[in-house]
């Protein structure tokens, strides 16, 4: 085995110290300028290694063949290269805890903050590990970066040692994941591949087939607005009316804090506005369209029913599709996901499928044609300022999509 240890760890830190953090308000492709820095680099990197074909699209995707040495299907290796808007991302500080020794970690520029095996058991399964955090005020990044280092080492060796067979391989790095919108239209014919990986996963082994299906829903509703010194018999409030239906929604089930597994939820992600108007934003998740349907159904009826009580308020309630489990498409034809598998298996590592409760770039390019699972990378505790990374999880990762694009050749 290869040792990717010290480039994995020079490529993330190097990676997550760049902020590219995507936002929802953002109207452009990608939705934020700063995500053009990193994606710039990388298109850069690229050429720098000698892949083919390097270009940023206009939709700010890179883009890269590694030229096939065998026969085979080609196989696009995707990572996200934005951080999530949840929490800060501004000025990350990547640190090394060498040789983890099992113990809490702290962090340097926030004290009261402490990471510990007990609240994270897959640390304690880490000691003498090479572990990565931020200082202690922003999050990391490992997500996506560490599947963003994991491709680019991954891309370096087999363009070093072209004795290696694989097939054409397409690498994408694209912005925009954690806002929803980083597969563009236009990504699958670019991509032109026969099926995809996203490098965006957690814990060792995980190889992910199966996402929720999402809808959004947006309510508004429309009182009436008079001065309230002449309000009597006249006015009504939108706000009462919002606060109606957020209390005749289930709050003991159907909610993310009461769900688990592969049960569903309805969540209230948002609610503006004032006596004259009020808008409520939802996000609806199930793994099934009959779940998700009954979701929309549930939101719909009670929209109805608060609308009945008040016949002078207009209350609209539209869905909007936003993604689907990737399963229906994948278990139709298993290929990408038994291929995985027995990469990981021939390097000892036993494959783990867990649905997720989230969706990922994978579930839209799968709905738009091309299969596209999720892969794990090690990143762990993502989108807040705990989040880690394992240095020898990552080399793992390499070795496991190594062995992945060997499997893929056809001899
Ligand atoms: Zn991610």
């Amino acid at each position: 085995m290869s040792d990717f240890h010290a480039e994995l760890e020079s490529r993330l830190i190097r990676y997550a110290s760049i902020d590219s953090q995507s936002n929802d308000d953002g109207t452009s492709s990608p939705s934020t300028e700063i995500q053009l820095n990193i994606l710039r680099l990388l298109e850069a990197e690229l050429r720098d290694i000698g892949a083919s074909d390097v270009q940023l699209t206009p939709y700010g995707t890179v883009i890269a063949t590694i030229p096939g040495t065998a026969a085979g299907p080609t196989v696009a290796l995707l990572a996200h290269v934005d951080t999530a808007p949840q929490f800060n991302a501004t000025g990350v500080k990547p640190r090394v805890i060498r040789g983890y020794n099992g113990g809490a970690i702290s962090f340097p520029d926030n004290p009261a903050l402490s990471l510990t095996p007990e609240h994270n058991p897959y640390l304690g399964t880490k000691q003498g590990h090479d572990i990565i955090t931020a200082s202690g005020l922003t999050l990391l990044g490992a997500d996506d970066k560490a599947g963003v280092a994991i491709l680019m080492t991954t891309a370096r060796h087999l363009l070093q040692n072209p004795e290696i067979a694989h097939p054409t391989l397409r690498v994408a790095f694209t912005p925009d994941e954690e806002i929803g919108r980083g597969v563009h239209s236009s990504l699958p014919k670019d991509l032109n591949t026969d099926f995809a990986y996203t490098f965006d996963g957690g814990a060792v082994g995980e190889i992910e087939y199966e996402s929720f299906s999402a809808d959004g829903a947006v309510v508004t509703i429309k009182g009436v607005s008079i001065h309230p010194g002449l309000a009597k018999d006249k006015l009504v409030n939108a706000i009462h009316l919002a606060a109606k239906i957020i209390q005749t929604l289930p709050q003991a089930t159907l909610t993310p804090e009461t769900t688990d597994d592969r049960e569903g939820f309805i969540h209230a992600t948002d609610m503006t506005g004032g006596a004259s108007e009020m808008t409520l934003k939802f996000i609806l998740r199930d793994f099934e369209r009959d779940g998700l349907a009954a979701k929309g159904a549930l939101l719909q009826q009670v929209c109805a029913a608060v609308a009945a009580t008040e016949p002078r308020a207009e209350i609209t309630c539209t869905i909007t599709p936003q993604y689907r489990n990737m399963r229906y498409w994948l278990e139709k034809d298993m290929t990408p996901v038994e291929l995985a598998r027995q990469a990981a298996r021939s390097l000892g590592i036993e494959p783990v499928s867990v649905p997720i409760r989230g969706g990922t770039d994978g579930s839209r390019l799968t709905e738009m044609g091309v299969p596209c699972p999720n892969l794990f990378t090690g990143m762990q505790n993502i989108h807040g300022p705990l989040e880690w990374v394992s240095v020898q999880d990552m080399a793992q990762a390499t070795e496991f999509c190594l062995a992945l694009v060997q499997h893929a050749a056809k001899p």
